[in-house]
């Protein structure tokens, strides 16, 4: 595991860095060291996902883990706050991304980038030691197996989701509140709006994530009377604002009454279109790429560049993505046999 901390002792004096925050009653000295000693996930490091670990990464929470399989692109730039032009340029992975402007603001804490799609195959590893997972995810595929395995394990985790002018939010402590699947027990079925189809506004996750990662902060420093047990949603564009109980499991459900984890056991696990572009991601090959030999192999059939952890190749009228653990994501097709064909064709079947 990669892990970017700077020298300590270089970095400015901790009690000053923090003093505002400490003032506030509701935090203090008392709450301040138990955030440094704090180990939370940020799976997904979009726009939600740039907020949560910006605002938690400032206020000091001790190690940061950020889980992101996507890379940059100039299209994020409007609501992903972590990103800059140079990352989009260079094709960036957003969890690295993430990580090189967070030790650049606040070098006393340790960020961990992991360049990873969560799956039911290696979500135990990636979620290991920590105490907290903030959702910045972009698809219920992942929500579900976020929450099956938070049940299973009694891991706290919050629920967070933006569209359009509309949040949403909640918080999952398993054995006391409702799961995600108490109040949604199946994935939405037909067609979800997406950032693609209805857009997004910043201010939308930014308030999203500013709850969440309120709600973050009174669970690491123990204010657990203070956190909110209802789904809360707003429109920063209507105003319109809805509350709906979550303070207990309802009876029945699946994963927090049943102990049945469907998504942790990987059924019916599809290719995933991305949210925001007209891609499939191949995911279950494992099949680890030497980069640089990749782009030699590839230069005679269209054209292509790396770095270190992304591999670009454009097969016209396609764009392909690879990273050195053998996961593509393809441009240009939404379907999956089109996406499989071109990476047995380029990349191996
Ligand atoms: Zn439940």
């Amino acid at each position: 595991m990669t892990s970017l901390e700077l020298d300590p002792k270089l970095a400015p004096n901790q009690t000053d860095r923090y003093s505002r925050q400490v003032l506030f009653p509701g935090i203090g000295a008392d709450g301040q060291r138990s955030l440094s000693a704090s180990r939370i996930a940020i799976v997904g490091c979009g726009a939600t996902g740039s907020a949560l670990a910006s605002l938690l990464g400032r206020a000091g929470v001790g190690m940061i883990r950020i889980i992101d399989r996507d890379y940059v692109e100039p299209s994020n730039l409007q609501r992903q706050a972590l990103f800059d032009e140079s990352d989009a340029a260079e094709s960036l992975p957003k969890a690295i991304a993430a990580a090189r402007k967070i030790v650049a603001f606040n070098s006393q804490i340790v960020i961990e980038p992991q360049v990873a799609d969560l799956t039911p195959a290696n979500i135990e590893p990636l979620l290991n030691g920590i105490q907290l997972v903030l959702d910045g995810t972009d698809n219920f595929e992942t929500r579900y197996l976020l929450n099956d395995f938070a049940v299973k394990n009694s891991l706290p985790w919050i629920y967070t989701a933006a569209v359009g002018s509309y949040g949403v939010t909640l918080n999952v402590l398993p054995g006391q509140t409702a799961c995600l699947a108490c109040i949604f027990p199946d994935p939405p079925r037909g067609a979800v709006e997406t950032c693609e189809t209805a857009g997004i506004l910043n201010s939308a996750v930014n308030l999203a994530a500013s709850i969440a990662a309120t709600e973050a902060l009174k669970l690491l420093i123990g204010a657990r009377d203070r956190l909110r047990r209802t789904l809360l949603s707003f429109d920063v564009w209507t105003n319109a604002r809805a509350e709906v109980s979550a303070a207990k499991p309802r009876v029945g459900c699946r994963p927090c009454g049943n102990r049945e984890f469907v998504h942790l056991a990987g059924e019916g696990r599809p290719h995933i279109t991305l949210c925001g572009r007209n891609s499939v991601q191949i995911h279950e090959q494992h099949r680890p790429i030497n980069l640089a030999e990749m782009s030699l192999r590839l230069k005679p059939h269209g054209s292509v560049r790396h770095n270190d952890f992304v591999l670009k190749f454009w097969p016209d009228p396609y764009e392909i993505t690879l990273f050195p653990d053998g996961r593509a994501i393809i441009k240009g097709t939404t379907d999956a046999s089109v996406a499989r064909s071109l990476y047995a064709r380029y990349v191996g079947s």
